[in-house]
């Protein structure tokens, strides 16, 4: 992910409202449970920038989760090669099912892998890759609990979300370019409602940002799931223009949200967004069980709102 432009103490919307708004109708997921697996992801699979063995062992935790959507040819693994600064590569999506009653697709990505260029630093993502990969392996979990009464629900844990070199629009979003072209080929992408991007939320201080890059009425939503949830105070703090996941799809006209939280750690004159950016600072300690409740119970209420869009 790279930001274009970052603008602290944004004009944003007034989010004063209290603390005791509604709470989101049974929701079970649990902040804990994905903090728990953050901590045994970043454990087996600490450094797993593409074509590490690291990589093939998240690839199999990944998988060792959804072995009920497997049974059921739910659980779709997308092969390509890229090709990179580095060469070709092997790279892959996967891809969860969760069949709804409603005509059309909700899907939520994240990227699983660990930054290329950091591979010699220790870089574990922690934040970065790691706590949404969490993320939405629980939210499978709840998804399986409570399987979708209206549009059907994607996961997709997407390949290649950083540069390799340098980055570009070449080198970068290797896998969702790769998916947005595949789906745009075989018309699945018209069925697509929404495409949310979960990147850096796992964040102990936790601040989603207003990227601009997404669509209005989709962060318009984020502003209400917040309030119906009772998390106001943890959004739309800043305003920023951010490069990630949901491009490649929003070129080709499918609605989009980037839920993501840029600043990470105290400003450095190298990350100015915050030290623990892109460092091997990003590690399990700066993520909290109490930030991926939040960003959980936000895509929950997310799925319920954008069904009644
Ligand atoms: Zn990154």
């Amino acid at each position: 992910m790279k930001s274009l432009l970052f603008k602290a103490a944004a004009l944003v919307l007034a989010l004063t409202l209290p603390a005791h708004a509604q709470k989101a109708s049974s929701a079970k997921f649990s902040g804990q449970a994905a903090y728990d697996l953050t901590k045994q992801y970043i454990a087996a699979a600490p450094h797993r920038w593409i074509g590490s063995p690291d990589h093939t062992k998240a690839e199999e935790f990944i998988r060792s989760h959804f072995t009920v959507e497997a049974a059921k040819g739910n659980f779709e693994t997308d092969s390509f090669s890229a090709s990179t600064p580095a060469g070709q590569l092997a790279m892959k999506n996967f891809i969860v099912r969760y069949p709804g009653k409603k005509d059309g697709v909700i899907v939520l990505a994240t990227h699983y892998e660990t930054n290329y260029p950091l591979r010699d630093i220790g870089f574990v993502g922690a934040n970065d890759g790691g706590a949404t990969t969490a993320l939405l392996i629980e939210l499978g979990n709840y998804l399986r609990a409570h399987p979708p009464e209206g549009y059907s629900v994607w996961l997709v844990f997407d390949d290649g979300e950083e540069a390799i070199q340098s980055w570009s629009d070449r080198d970068s979003l290797y896998g969702t370019r790769h998916l947005a072209a595949k789906w745009s080929q075989d018309g699945t992408i018209k069925k697509i409602k929404a495409f949310l991007v979960t990147d850096m939320i796992g964040d102990k201080d936790l601040n989603i940002d207003r990227d601009s890059n997404s669509t209005p009425w989709l962060l318009d939503l984020l502003a209400t799931a917040a309030k119906n949830t009772g998390h106001t105070a943890y959004v739309f703090k800043n305003d920023t223009a951010v490069m990630d996941d949901h491009l490649p799809f929003r070129q080709r006209g499918v609605p989009v949200l980037d839920v993501i939280d840029l600043d990470y750690g105290p400003p450095t004159r190298e990350h100015p967004e915050g030290g623990y950016h892109h460092t091997e600072l990003d590690t399990l300690d700066k993520v909290s069980a109490h930030s991926l409740q939040i960003s959980g119970d936000l895509l929950v209420e997310m799925i319920r709102l954008i069904n009644q869009h």
